[in-house]
């Protein structure tokens, strides 16, 4: 085990659930509140699922109370559950082989740090065939505790998880970020991490260009694996 860390995301990096995730909370929406429930201009990619609730909430003109908020979060869920049984979870290309390549006893830590909640998080990694046990841990859109919450927020959360797991502190500029939008590349950033953009998000590679690196998607996995290990 090194001092490395690498820290996935999950949408649009290691899977796409085409549109699922998003659809499941629409449904969850349309249910509780009524059909006229919309996300009319409501950004999700690279967000987190508290902040794009908020605006969900906000836009349909939902008071955000907490019962409100706790109430959809297990809707969504049960809705993404139904709705991923069907299929169409899949996961990127070239993922299968690069976690196994560098999830080994020797390898770095690699653990997932996403917009996504715990439960739904696990329920897209199942289904796109990715054994969420096989993280160590995980850093979640509910994560984010500083007023107001960010993404940015979330780095800072997984090097705490990987001194407690570890014992070790974990040196910044020996942590990457893999992500598919300016956000993950922007989290990275606050805190001094490297971080590697994948263009199989909604984000193409010019938007990506302030990464360290860029590449089309993760299936060159034996030049990925140097360059995070390098
Ligand atoms: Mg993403």
């Amino acid at each position: 085990m090194t001092d490395r860390m690498i820290l996935f995301d999950i949408d649009a990096t290691l899977l796409t659930t085409g549109g699922k995730g998003f659809g499941a909370m629409i449904r969850a929406g349309k249910d509780l509140f009524g059909e006229h429930f919309n996300a009319e201009g409501v950004d999700r990619a690279g967000r987190l699922d508290p902040l794009i609730i908020a605006d969900l909430f906000r836009v349909n003109r939902v008071e955000p109370t907490l019962d409100r908020i706790a109430t959809f979060r297990s809707a969504y869920a049960d809705r993404l559950k139904a709705s991923l049984a069907e299929g169409g979870a899949t996961a990127l290309p070239g993922v299968h082989d690069l976690l196994d390549s560098v999830m080994t006893e020797t390898g770095p830590t690699c653990a997932l740090m996403t917009g996504n909640f715990a439960e739904t998080a696990r329920l897209k990694l199942t289904a796109a065939g990715i054994d969420p046990d096989r993280f160590p841990f995980g850093v979640w859109g509910d994560d984010a505790r500083e007023d107001p919450p960010s993404r940015d927020q979330l780095p800072g959360v997984a090097l705490r998880r990987f001194a407690d797991l570890r014992r070790v502190e974990a040196d910044p500029a020996r942590v990457v970020v893999i992500g598919d939008t300016v956000h993950d590349i922007s989290c990275a950033r606050a805190w001094g991490c490297r971080v590697l953009a994948v263009a199989t998000g909604s984000y193409t590679r010019q938007d990506l260009a302030g990464a360290d690196r860029v590449v089309d998607d993760l299936s060159d996995t034996e030049s990925i694996l140097d360059w995070l290990l390098s």
